[in-house]
């Protein structure tokens, strides 16, 4: 079964991501969360576009109602079902900026904090890849998990494996890269294309659900830690 790797930043690389001035960035485009000024300057130097996302509207939608568990329903059906609802948004989304994302504008799946995600093979290796590669790797190895009757049953009376919530995390791993990436290299694409507030909608959504149900580890989500501190309270 292949897999996924971040490779985590040395100290080194924690000090450039701490960098001065992709704090200043980020910090004065933070500043901006809640006003009708312009879109944010692009710094095409730090290609990252870390716009906060926020609005009024968003913390109003009420998520942390959209993702509890409903009465009566089964836990590992109901998280089935909305991993299966989120592979497809995010499928759609990065499907909609793919032209952008090439073997030639993305060499590696780069992620904020100088990370570049590589693909384990089946033994473990792992495979160097383009950003268009990985995730065609990530969406793949998703898809067969999703249609695999032994992990997401269909039929009645069948039940969902044991360990089945560690395949939802490792899911949920692989969704966060393509956050990751589209913040990272795509930003000012998606700010362009006017796709910002679906984006961060849908972040929102993403990010409230698997804190319900701690799909994702701190460890995990460093990578857009400031922007989701920045997300609205659900
Ligand atoms: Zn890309």
């Amino acid at each position: 079964m292949g897999g996924c790797q971040s490779a985590e930043p040395s100290s080194a690389e924690e000090a450039a991501y701490r960098n001065p001035a992709f704090e200043d960035v980020e910090e004065k485009q933070l500043k901006n969360v809640n006003s009708k000024s312009k879109k944010p300057v692009v710094d095409a130097k730090l290609n990252i576009h870390p716009t906060p996302p926020l609005n009024h509207k968003n913390s109003q939608l009420g998520f942390k109602d959209l993702v509890s568990l409903p009465p009566g329903i089964d836990q590992a059906e109901w998280l089935a079902t909305n991993t299966i609802a989120f592979f497809k948004m995010v499928n759609v989304f990065y499907g909609a900026m793919s032209e952008f994302c090439t073997a030639r504008s993305c060499p590696t799946a780069s992620a904020p904090g100088d990370r570049h995600y590589t693909w384990l093979d089946d033994n473990g290796k792992k495979v160097k890849c383009t950003a268009p590669l990985y995730f065609d790797y990530v969406t793949s190895y998703i898809q067969d998990l999703l249609t695999d009757e032994n992990v997401f049953p269909t039929k009645k009376g069948c039940k969902f494996p044991n360990g089945f919530i560690f395949l939802i995390q490792k899911i949920f791993l692989l969704l966060l890269h393509v956050f990751a990436h589209l913040y990272w290299a795509h930003y000012h694409q998606v700010l362009d294309m006017e796709m910002h507030t679906h984006l961060h909608t849908l972040l929102t959504h993403f990010m409230t659900f698997s804190r319900e149900f701690k799909l994702l580890e701190p460890q995990d989500t460093s990578a857009l830690e400031k922007l989701i501190a920045e997300l609205p309270k659900p």
